[in-house]
Order: C-alpha cells, then structure tokens, then sequence
C-alpha cells in the first residue's frame, strides 16, 4: 500500500506487550509506568487479524517488539501462524536477549527469519546502569545463542548513550568483527519529553574503524527491513551499521507503521495520531480502518521540535 508521498508502506512492528525484564533509561523514563493490563491488550486472534488484513494490503514483513516479546506466552505459535498467512515473507524479532538461550532452538524452528538483540554496553557497570535492573552476563549468553544458531540473520542494535565511550564502542565493534552478528549503532531519538543527547556520531564513528581497523567500505545490498545503512570494515565477518534519525533522517523512504500492543495504529513513531484497530475490529471495519489512517501518515519526523500531536509516550508503550 502507498500513502500520500508516494512510499510503498510493507512492513509492519507490532507490540505484542509492553512487559520487560529490563527499565532502561530512555525506554522507561518514568520507572512507575503503568502496565497494560491483560483485556486491554490485544487478543491472539485480533494480531492475528491485523496482521492478515495489513498482508492483504500488501504489507510483507512483521516485526515483534515488546517490551520484551519473549515474555508473549503464544510467541512460538504465533510466529507460526504469521509464517502461514499468504503475503506475509518475513517474520523477525527484536529482543533484549536475555530469554534466548532457553528460546532460540524453538524460535527457529518456529521459523523466525532474523533475530535483533538490544545491547548498549558490553561494559557490566554501565550495562547495569543503563537497564537499571540487568545483568550484561545474560544477555552476552542471548547473543551467543543467537550466533550460533541456524537462524538466518543475528543483529546487534545499539543506542548511542553519552556513556558510550571509545573502548565501549570498540567492544561492541568486535562482536562484528569476531562473530556473524551485524552490529547497528543508533541516533537516540528523542521520544516524549526527552532530549536529544549528543553521543559519539557516525562520522566519528566511522573515523574510529579506519584509523583501528583498516577500510570502511559501504555495503550496498539489502541487509534488513529497517533504515540502517551498512559498512563492510577489512576482515569483519559481520558489518557495522547506522541508524541515524536525527543526522541523516530517512522519512522519505519509510516503509513502515506500527501497531502498540493495545492496537493502536501509529503511523509515524514522532507523532501520536492513528487509529484504534481493536475497536475497528469489533466495528467490523478493519481495513477501512487501516486505509483511513495511511491518508493521515506524515511526510517525516519532526523530532525535537514544539509540534501539535508529538508523541508523548515512552518506548516501552509504543514497543520501538
Ligand atoms: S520517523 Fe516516522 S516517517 Fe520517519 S522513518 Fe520513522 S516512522 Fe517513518
């Protein structure tokens, strides 16, 4: 389907809970968020449902967010079932990697196409920090069980934090250099109130793997669904990558809305306008629904900027 600019929207992110083992930061700022609770979320059957109309629209890949979407009790059936639905060609996660090792074996079993894992810091004190609550050990664990896995593709996201320093980063680089993980570093947007931080950027980024590592090349096949633009970097196994909303913003190619773990239809993450898709269920309206809140996507993000209908709610509520 395409909206008013022309874009080929394809690609969905659906919220399956907004639970986490895991408060970070930027994603839960205001640790006393309330949780959904449970008739307030989504039903199997209605993701079900909202998947299978958005495919008939031709959207052909999903992807799982949460909170964390291995506490989802139904995520093996349920990738399962959006594997079997016509149109449908990708179904991919993204995780904080903690529940992996007891996981991944059924994850690809159940057929789950890439699997993204959200590590900040391969530094354990500031691991904690970020997290609040966790432990860098487990989540290491998720990405060794990712790597050696079957699965298809295996990426490593990362905020970029004003803690982020030089030697964090060249750990977190390594993962692509010593394993098949690709490794994304990502411009923190500013949800909600917060502000836009300044980090370590692409180009300073980019300049630290030359002057370490050796040629920074761009890759310019497709590696995912997502904006990031990827490097090849001299004797890596896995590239590098950058989502850079902020610097080099991608609206004008977006492929992509996204559905809150209450159904909500958000079109665009900055804005907070879009529709109710489980009241447009029991309307039995669905699709008309869907169609109606595409005329309303906006051009792009208007991030860090007094505008009418920003999104006020945090990661965690809206599922990344
Ligand atoms: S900010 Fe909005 S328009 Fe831009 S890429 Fe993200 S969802 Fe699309």
């Amino acid at each position: 389907m395409r909206d008013n600019f022309g874009r080929n929207i394809d690609y969905i992110r659906l919220s399956l809970t907004d639970l986490c083992q895991l408060r970070c930061g930027y994603c839960v700022p205001d640790e006393n968020v309330s949780c959904l609770k449970a008739h307030e979320q989504l039903t199997y059957d209605e993701i079900k449902e909202i998947v299978a109309v958005f495919s008939t629209l031709g959207v052909k890949k999903v992807k799982l967010t949460g909170g964390e979407p291995l506490l989802y009790p139904k995520i093996m059936s349920l990738i399962q079932d959006l594997k079997k639905l016509t149109g449908i060609e990708e179904v991919t996660l993204t995780t904080n990697g903690i529940k992996l090792p007891e996981t991944m074996a059924d994850l690809v079993k159940a057929g789950l196409d890439s699997v993204n894992i959200s590590l900040d810091t391969l530094n354990p004190v500031h691991y904690a920090e970020i997290t609040r609550v966790g432990r860098l050990e487990d989540a290491l664990k998720g990405v060794t069980a990712a790597v050696e896995s079957q699965i298809k593709k295996v990426k490593v996201n990362t905020v970029l934090l004003p803690s982020l320093t030089e030697a964090d980063l060249r750990s977190l680089v390594n993962l692509a250099k010593d394993t098949r993980a690709n490794v994304s570093f990502i411009e923190k947007m500013p949800m909600g109130n917060q502000v836009a931080t300044s980090a370590l950027s692409e180009a300073e980024i980019k300049h630290l793997l030359t002057q370490h590592y050796g040629e920074v090349t761009p890759f310019l096949q497709p590696l995912g669904n997502g904006p990031a633009r990827y490097y090849e970097v001299e004797g890596f196994k896995g590239k590098v990558g950058f989502i850079s909303a902020m610097s080099r913003h991608f609206c004008e190619t977006c492929n992509r809305m996204r559905v809150t773990s209450d159904g909500f239809l958000k079109t665009c993450l900055a804005f907070s306008h879009g529709v109710n898709l489980k009241q447009a269920i029991s309307d039995g309206c669905l699709e008309a629904k869907i169609l109606e809140a595409l005329q309303e996507k906006p051009k792009r993000h208007l991030f860090g900027q007094e505008v009418e209908n920003k999104e006020l709610k945090s990661m965690i509520q809206i599922g990344g």
